[in-house]
């Protein structure tokens, strides 16, 4: 029992990652999404056609092109030509949080798209960690 108290103890105490920075509103992050099935990202057409068929919701976004792996890149079409947000206040929990360190943007080098004004850090430098007890 003293085992699982330690072992939660130490997770709430472990070194987080802190956002910093700003928003620039350059609208990268609302034409450069990636749709997820499991842990592969989506790289077929068809594939996005049936995902509109389960999910009305993806209707809200166009293929904008494919990263450098085969992902297909999806705009939202409430982003407008000023990069701003045509819904900014009706906005969903992904877009309000973004970026966020969730655990697969961490594995994944836990940076925001390049030129994004936000940026992490961890919440205590190295050598505080390395003394931990
Ligand atoms: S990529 Fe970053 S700076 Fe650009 S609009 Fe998105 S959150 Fe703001
Ligand atoms: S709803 Fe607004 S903030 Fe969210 S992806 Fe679309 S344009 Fe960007």
């Amino acid at each position: 029992m003293f085992e699982y108290i330690k072992f939660y103890f130490k997770q709430f105490k472990s070194s987080k990652f802190i956002r910093k920075g700003k928003c620039l509103q350059c609208g990268k992050c609302c034409r450069n999404i990636l749709f997820y099935i499991g842990d592969e990202p989506v790289k077929d057409e068809n594939q996005f056609e049936k995902m509109k068929q389960w999910d009305k919701r993806y209707y809200g976004f166009n293929i904008s092109g494919k990263d450098e792996n085969g992902a297909l890149l999806f705009t939202c079409n409430k982003l407008c030509n000023d990069n701003k947000c045509g819904v900014y206040f009706m906005r969903g929990l992904v877009c309000r949080n973004y970026p966020k360190p969730a655990s697969k943007f961490l594995i994944n080098g836990g940076k925001p798209i390049e030129g994004c004004g936000f940026y992490f850090e961890p919440d205590k430098n190295f050598k505080s960690y390395l003394n931990k007890t």
